[in-house]
């Protein structure tokens, strides 16, 4: 059993692998285990689901507005079920009772690095997450620079804010200027027409 196979157990018995076009979790490949990717997904709300990869799962939050290149900016994220690590690679079209279902896009991905230091220790992501603490440089194709994830007082929500560093840009807007797949550069739409062509 992998570590992450308990968090991930839920999802797996959620979808029905005969018919959905989501990848096998069972799969696996060489990583660096600080992977990150943000999948824009257009369910009842177009939303972002902003994903780490931690110990071995891709610890997840739903962002409403998207990520912010602004450090003014702070962005709801909501927390949501830890996915497998292959999910990192999904695009294509959730069935409708899954998730939401609707068409989810690779809007970007990379590595990330862990910034949390105690005495000058670097203090392992698990906790990070644990303590409602996380900041981490992004190295995306879009995004780049760091980004702090905290969680607020109320209602378990969290906030994603770009620190204030040489990557923070209050002009860029990326979420409505760069809306095409970091992974095979197709739009939202594109992939949603795709999927119905090919039914
Ligand atoms: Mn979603």
């Amino acid at each position: 059993m992998s570590p992450s196979s308990s968090k991930t157990d839920k999802y797996s018995k959620k979808r029905d692998l005969d018919s959905s076009p989501e990848p096998d979790a069972k799969k696996s490949r060489t990583r660096s285990g600080h992977s990150f990717v943000i999948q824009a997904h257009d369910a009842s709300n177009l939303h972002y689901d902003f994903r780490l990869e931690i110990d071995g799962a891709l610890e997840s939050w739903a962002i409403p507005k998207g990520p912010s290149t602004d450090p003014s900016e702070k962005r709801l994220a909501i927390p949501t079920e830890p996915h497998p690590l292959e999910y990192a690679e999904f695009e294509g079209v959730i069935p409708e009772d899954e998730y939401g279902g609707g068409p989810v896009q690779v809007w970007d991905s990379g590595e990330y690095e862990n910034l949390k230091e105690d005495d000058g220790e670097e203090v392992p992501m698990a906790k990070c997450l644990e303590d409602g603490h996380i900041t981490v440089w992004l190295h995306g194709e879009k995004l780049t620079g760091g980004y702090a994830l905290t969680k607020t007082g109320r209602d378990d929500n969290w906030l994603l804010v770009k620190m204030d560093d040489d990557e923070a840009d209050a002009r860029r807007n990326p979420v409505n200027t760069e809306t095409e797949s970091v992974q095979s550069g197709r739009t939202l739409d594109e992939i949603a027409t795709e999927a119905e062509k090919e039914d």
